[in-house]
């Protein structure tokens, strides 16, 4: 089934030729993105996509971010999920929270690809319950000092910028947490550790901790005690976001599948394919509708958590049907079918998992009590 052309995409599809394809293996076994990957992907106008043209901005809409990263990811989920931090939960909420100075410090290099930007939110015992989280924050003066860790942080050791969220008092729940814009190089601030992961290898993921790490005034975004709204309405992009991601993962398996089904033709995995592309067609139309709400300029909470949970999932399960397909050589790394499965694996898992996206529908349909 054939995704709507645009211009944005077919730049996505030249770019995945000569800069990511060539290395779809290579990125498999590194723990990050290869330099010349990276450094082509700065150079693309990709980290600017979506994000206001006075502010270095390349152009774009939520439907080119959505093509642009179902693109990349359907080669090198690592890439587009580089990408997919990078444009949706940190450089967007810093156009929509961010003061003048905030823009011009972090916003414009951000878009100009000349920063790349972390979103720090989740911690060692914080994940699905964000309004619990740990790492505190107290006011010196005019500074705020953080202190505490953060977890599974992708794109932390090379990023330029990190939204990095703490608590003024955990007790206050989320009405304690606000939002700052951290620094590399930021004193106190170090990587822990760097994480090895089952899939999206060649996208760095790490743990960091901060030890005081002393800010200014203006390293707040958005309002004190606002944090939360913050990472909430920068995850509702996201969502869409990594749908797309999980999107492009479905379709690569799903070509695999069918290629491996064509060389060996069989009436049960003629069977195989007509469900997966059922199901594959299905998670388009749920991201196709997500952005055509996030075009129209609404919030789009229910349709992006709907496009992730769906997605996702149909993204495990195309995946292991073409590992299934692929037979023993699946199990061998360097074989596509063992790479989608593993890749395929993390989307239902990040900005928010599939029983948190059901926690946010049933309660927009139900109501919360
Ligand atoms: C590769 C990767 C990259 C990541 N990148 C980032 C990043 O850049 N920034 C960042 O901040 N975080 C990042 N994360 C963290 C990710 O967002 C969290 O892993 C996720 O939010 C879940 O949190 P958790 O792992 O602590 O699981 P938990 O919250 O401990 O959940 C464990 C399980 O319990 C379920 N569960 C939890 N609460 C409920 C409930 N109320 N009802 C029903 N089920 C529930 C969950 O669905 C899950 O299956 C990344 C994670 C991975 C794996």
């Amino acid at each position: 089934m054939e995704a709507s052309p645009g211009r944005w995409r077919e730049a996505a599809r030249r770019f995945v030729e000569t800069a990511v394809e060539p290395h779809a293996d290579e990125i498999d076994r590194a723990d990050r993105l290869p330099p010349t990957v990276l450094s082509e992907l700065r150079a693309s106008g990709f980290m600017g996509l979506g994000l206001p043209p006075e502010w270095g901005g390349t152009g774009g809409g939520p439907g080119d971010v959505a093509a642009v990263l179902e693109e990349l990811s359907a080669s090198s989920a690592a890439v587009a999920t580089l990408l997919a931090v990078h444009l949706s939960v940190a450089a967007q909420p810093i156009s929509v929270w961010g003061t003048a100075a905030q823009k011009t410090d972090f916003l414009r290099p951000l878009a100009e690809g000349r920063f790349l930007g972390a979103f720090a939110l989740t911690e060692p015992e914080v994940g699905s319950d964000a309004g619990a989280l740990r790492t505190r924050y107290t006011r010196e003066g005019d500074a705020f000092v953080l202190t505490g860790a953060k977890m599974f942080i992708t794109n932390a050791a090379s990023a330029d910028v990190l939204l990095t969220f703490a608590t003024r008092d955990p007790a206050l729940g989320r009405k304690g947490i606000s939002a700052f814009l951290v620094p590399k190089g930021a004193a106190g601030f170090t990587i822990a550790q760097h994480l090895v992961k089952l899939g999206l290898r060649g996208s760095e993921t790490a743990e960091l901790a901060l030890d005081h790490v002393r800010l200014g005034s203006d390293a707040l975004l958005g309002p004190e005690g606002e944090g939360l709204r913050v990472a909430l309405s920068a995850l509702g992009g996201g969502r869409v976001g990594i749908a797309a991601c999980a999107l492009g993962v479905a379709r690569a398996a799903f070509e695999e599948m069918v290629r491996l089904a064509k060389a060996d033709p069989e009436d049960w995995k003629r069977s195989v394919v007509a469900r997966s592309y059922v199901d594959l067609a299905a998670a388009r139309a749920l991201v196709d509708q997500a952005v055509a709400e996030r075009e129209a300029g609404r919030p789009a909470i229910e349709a992006a958590s709907t496009a992730k949970l769906y997605a996702s999932q149909a993204a495990m399960r195309i995946a292991n049907k073409t590992f299934e397909l692929a037979g023993p050589p699946a199990s061998r790394s360097g074989s596509r079918a063992n790479r989608y499965l593993r890749d395929a694996r993390v989307f239902p898992i990040v900005e928010g998992t599939t029983e948190i996206q059901e926690l946010i529908l049933g309660r927009t349909l139900i109501g919360r009590e």
